[in-house]
């Protein structure tokens, strides 16, 4: 059994007593952190981070601008030059990353917290996204010391060195929607492979990444490989992105941005763009599913799921005709069960969308759904919380949507379901298919023959079968088409941070 003390806390009142701890009285960090030093922003701009759930303000957080970013990225050039990161041995750069998992892990509750708090996610799940994020900076300084590089099947007459090395400077700029673990997912692999890294977090949600930077000083990290920007996409964000400092840029955010990322590369020095973007991922579910009340929980869950503010959020259910009407009733019942509450009481599901615009945007698809003939078959308004004052949306179902309506083919980005139906196979691939985003694709069935042919038919970075995101740090994320253009986790996204190469030597005759 788990026991609540103030370090661990287990009921809705222990995360209440944690929260009102958490102030920038009591030492919580609002300002950059640059070359080791957390400073106000260069003109000593700032602006207001809230509590999504309750509209109370939690800091005024350094907004840095461009003058910020050209000293970060000094200050990162120098530290990778010295080498006393970049040219370390691997072994060395591993026990400075685990140091930094067991930090995280000691204070996972507190960055927990921040999360819930900064952008208004049930605090039990970002409890989930910190043991996601431990893992990921745990799995790359393990590895890192276990990669070998390649000997080229030359003559005898030669040999052809494959060598892989780190980039330089790399500036990830990240999102609000599960912030420590979008930058553990970014600044693992980065770090490990020796790069001097410059965090640009989201404006919706700076205060766990400001805490991680004080973590990685304790960890032991040298001077200046690590930076925080907090501050605004226009300003410090493209500032970065524009820099001719910068080596690459690791984004995880909306396509619409990502474009911009590119659009800057190209006007600087074509750096290199990594791109994790958006999505409107189609969940298929097939009527020879034999718990269809099983496949219902994970059908509601996958779209409902941190408030439906997750890029893989399954917001297309595809299901066949036959079974269409049972089968959303099964969704409406499960989604019931998922409603919102207070982000501290460890019960609730779903919590507060993260800020008065998102808020806003998800009730005007709403409203467009209606106009554009679905039919709305749960939730569509906004919610008053008991005691909360915030910005709450309950689940939100439509079904006869079709893929002329702009909620079925945009991302919303927020809790709702479109539900489409197929008769057939074919037309079942060719709706999920039919879309500029491939994140991520579901498939319910029970017959492997079709799971074979449809997995292979869907163009998609990655497909569930019989489950919705089940996933390990051990697997690449990421998705094809305009959802991005590289990996995230597993070994394969060092490949993002890292460049090959390769030495030629002739051996005297
Ligand atoms: P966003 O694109 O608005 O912002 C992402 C980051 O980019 C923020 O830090 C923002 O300040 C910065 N930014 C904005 N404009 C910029 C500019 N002109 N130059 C440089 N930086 C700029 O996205 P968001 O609203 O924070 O997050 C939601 C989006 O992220 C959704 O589209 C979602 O699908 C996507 N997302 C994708 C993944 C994935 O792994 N594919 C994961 C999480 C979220």
């Amino acid at each position: 059994m788990t026991h609540s003390t103030p370090s661990n806390p287990v009921t809705h009142a222990d995360w209440q007593a944690l929260a009102e701890h958490l102030t920038v009285e009591a030492g919580l960090e609002a300002r950059a952190y640059i070359d080791d030093t957390f400073v106000d922003a260069a003109d000593g701009a700032t602006f207001t981070t809230l509590n999504p759930a309750t509209g109370e303000t939690l800091a005024e957080v350094a907004s840095c601008d461009a003058a910020d970013a050209e000293t970060a990225v000094s200050v990162a050039r120098r530290a990778f030059e010295s080498g006393a990161w970049s040219r370390s041995s691997p072994g060395e750069r591993k026990a400075v990353l685990l140091r930094l998992a067991d930090l995280m892990e000691a204070h996972k509750h507190e960055l927990a917290l921040l999360d819930s708090l900064d952008m208004g996610k049930p605090v039990s799940s970002a409890m989930g996204d910190m043991a996601g994020a431990i893992g990921c900076i745990r799995h790359h300084a393990e590895s890192i010391d276990k990669l070998y590089g390649e000997i080229a099947p030359t003559g005898e007459e030669s040999l052809g060195l494959v060598l892989r090395e780190p980039l330089g400077v790399v500036a990830s700029i990240v999102p609000w929607n599960f912030p420590l673990m979008m930058t553990a997912w970014k600044i693992g692999p980065a770090l490990a492979a020796g790069n001097s890294v410059i965090l640009k977090p989201s404006e919706k949600s700076p205060l766990s990444a400001l805490r991680l930077a004080q973590l990685t000083r304790e960890a032991g990290l040298p001077r200046g490989v690590f930076q925080v920007l907090p501050g605004f996409g226009h300003t410090v964000g493209k500032a970065l992105a524009l820099s001719m400092g910068v080596d690459c840029l690791a984004f995880t955010g909306s396509t619409g941005v990502g474009k911009q990322l590119m659009q800057y590369a190209g006007q600087s020095n074509l750096k290199k763009v990594f791109l994790e973007c958006g999505g409107k991922s189609p969940n298929l579910v097939f009527a020879d599913c034999k718990d269809l009340d099983r496949v219902a929980e994970h059908a509601a869950a996958a779209i409902f799921h941190n408030q439906g503010e997750v890029c893989i959020a399954g917001s297309r259910l595809l299901v066949e005709n036959s079974i269409r009407e049972r089968f959303v009733g099964k969704v409406l019942a499960a989604a019931e069960r998922m409603q919102p509450g207070d982000p501290l009481d460890p019960a609730s599901f779903m919590g507060a969308m993260v800020d008065q615009t998102q808020y806003q945007r998800v009730l005007d698809y709403i409203r467009q759904g209606v106009e554009e003939g679905a039919t709305l078959r749960a939730g569509g308004q906004a919610l008053d919380i008991e005691g909360a004052k915030g910005l709450f949306i309950g689940p939100t179902v439509f079904d006869g949507v079709t893929d002329t309506m702009a909620i079925g083919r945009e991302e919303i980005f927020g809790p709702v379901l479109a539900v489409f139906g197929f008769d057939t196979e074919e037309e079942a691939v060719r709706l999920a298919n039919d879309s500029d985003y491939g994140l991520a694709a579901g498939l319910w069935s029970q017959d492997i023959d079709r799971i074979m042919r449809v997995t292979r038919r869907l163009r998609s970075g990655q497909v569930f079968v019989n489950n919705w995101a089940d996933m390990d740090q051990t697997v690449p994320f990421g998705g094809v088409k305009q959802s991005g253009n590289g990996r995230d986790k597993s070994h394969h996204s060092l490949e993002e941070y890292s460049d090959l190469k390769t030495v030629w030597m002739t051996l005297a005759t």
